[in-house]
């Protein structure tokens, strides 16, 4: 599959019904997604690879990467509600996803996801809850070899900071989360926030 058509795909997925603000619910653009997905596909991080998606909101990248032919894809969603809109997502475009709600804080949750080749995930970027995107950070490293995470622009020096034990930062893409008002304390309509896909790799 090409990257446009993966893209084309995605941007037929549902949004959230009622995003919660408190858990930073922004479904990821479908071109940022694909662009992530398509990125690791080539890196041979996807393929025949088993994939975890941690905060899978609307299964975007969980859904992303079964299309690009992983073995198995399991995605990590606190929100119920959201976990029903992935699933009928992953029906729509046909994708074999397993989703397991669950706070990505849970200690059994390691166990119960067993292991996994890739992370992706797209976490709060801790707008709302300082810090809120530690935890997926942990779970991720101490999950997969290879993880790939979307962040704020600017985040690299503290990811590298808050890592350095564990991880180095392999790559860095830049790229664009165009975000439409979603929540009452957004004044503007549509707005371009600059992130950087960080591809982390194990120690
Ligand atoms: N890739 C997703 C991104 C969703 S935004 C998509 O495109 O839909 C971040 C997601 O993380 C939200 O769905 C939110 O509900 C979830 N989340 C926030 N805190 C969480 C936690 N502690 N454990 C698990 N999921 C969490």
């Amino acid at each position: 599959m090409k990257l446009k058509q993966l893209e084309m795909k995605l941007q037929r997925l549902g949004g959230f019904l009622r995003p919660r603000a408190s858990l930073e619910q922004y479904m990821t653009p479908a071109p940022l997604a694909a662009r992530l997905l398509y990125h690791a596909l080539l890196r041979g991080d996807i393929e025949g690879k088993k994939i975890c998606d941690l905060g899978s909101g609307t299964g975007m990248l969980a859904i992303g990467a079964a299309l690009l032919g992983a073995e198995s894809v399991r995605g990590v969603e606190i929100d119920q509600q959201a976990v029903a809109i992935a699933e009928a997502n992953a029906a729509l475009l046909g994708a074999d996803v397993e989703f397991i709600v669950s706070d990505v804080k849970d200690t059994t949750l390691p166990e119960r996801i067993g292991s996994c080749d890739t992370v992706t995930m797209n976490p709060p970027f801790g707008a709302q809850q300082v810090h809120a995107d530690r935890p997926f950070i942990d779970l991720a490293l101490s999950t997969a070899q290879v993880t790939y995470g979307i962040f704020n622009a600017g985040s690299t020096q503290f990811i590298e900071a808050y890592t350095r034990q564990r991880a180095e930062i392999s790559e860095k893409i830049g790229g664009t989360f165009s975000l439409q008002r979603t929540f009452t304390f957004h004044t503007k309509d549509m707005q371009e926030i600059e992130v950087e896909i960080l591809r982390l790799v194990r120690k």
